[in-house]
């Protein structure tokens, strides 16, 4: 199934329709995408058994209709360095732990979006997030599969200058600015792929020139900590909630590690894709 925030309300996506799930529920369900992953269980049940004769008419809609898929998270973790050629490139060392940092949730947006650039060394990172729907502590990896709502495609945007300011650097600041967390384009529950495990993740620019560089092309199976890994870690020490999103990492191809590096620019158009959920598109200002 595949679950999006459309113009403000909890969709289901059929193809390029959309079934508005508080009509189709008779108010069973909320409207508000926020709420439906404390009752994400429930939710996936009843979408995968309700009479679809009862369905509202399916909508249309427009890639601008799209909202965050979980627009209220209360917590949002970055994974940092985890793909081995990505740490390369960033000159550091394989991590032994989970890098974690926050991206501070006001960053988080839909799919679509302009990003006023804060600075002169805005970089992108394209990742694959996980959607938690149950919550909890302590959570063993054999049952990491069962906290996760789905997969959604996250673009980490990192002010690079601010992210490795001070001694030592914290990340957060330098990626949580206004627009920082663009997600989306839906959520795409674990059943929808042939393989969850390995999915293709790239992402490419068009500049004023109309010209299109793919910059990072990668699969997921080369993350050195796991969905489930990182899942288990992270609820040995935070309780973790419903609808909270982990972003787990960035690919090789980031600016900084382009020689010369390459940042982003006025009028820059970035596109992240994930094969099986969709694609991102910010158009940067500044
Ligand atoms: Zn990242």
């Amino acid at each position: 199934m595949r679950v999006a925030n459309i113009r403000g309300r909890l969709s289901i996506v059929e193809g390029a329709l959309a079934i508005d799930v508080a009509t189709a529920s008779g108010g069973a369900f909320s409207s508000e995408p926020a709420e439906v992953f404390a009752r994400w269980e429930e939710f996936t049940t009843w979408a995968a058994n309700r009479d679809r004769s009862e369905d509202p008419e399916p909508a249309t809609y427009d890639d601008t209709d799209l909202g965050a898929p979980s627009p209220a998270a209360r917590q949002v973790f970055g994974i940092g360095l985890n793909y081995a050629d990505h740490a390369a490139e960033s000159g550091l060392p394989i991590p032994e732990q989970p890098v974690v940092f926050t991206k501070f949730a006001s960053s988080v947006t839909g799919p679509v979006t302009d990003v006023a650039l804060p600075g002169a060394t805005v970089d992108w990172e394209a990742e694959l997030v996980v959607v938690i729907g149950r919550g909890g502590r302590g959570i063993p990896v054999e049952d990491a599969a069962e906290h996760v709502a789905g997969y959604t495609v996250g673009q980490d945007l990192s002010e690079r200058t601010v992210q490795w300011q001070g001694q030592p650097a914290q990340f957060s600041i330098g990626k949580s600015f206004a627009g920082f967390a663009p997600t989306g384009p839906v959520i795409a529950t674990l059943d929808e792929f042939a393989d969850p495990d390995r999915l293709r993740i790239s992402a490419a620019i068009t500049g004023d020139d109309g010209a299109r560089t793919t910059v990072q092309d990668g699969f997921t199976d080369q993350l050195i900590f796991g969905v489930p890994e990182i899942i288990s870690r992270l609820s040995q020490v935070v309780e973790l909630l419903p609808g909270d999103l982990i972003f787990t990492g960035t690919p090789p191809g980031v600016g900084a590690g382009m020689k010369p590096p390459r940042f982003l620019i006025d009028g820059d158009v970035l596109l992240t894709e994930i094969e099986g959920i969709g694609q991102l598109r910010q158009r940067f200002v500044g």
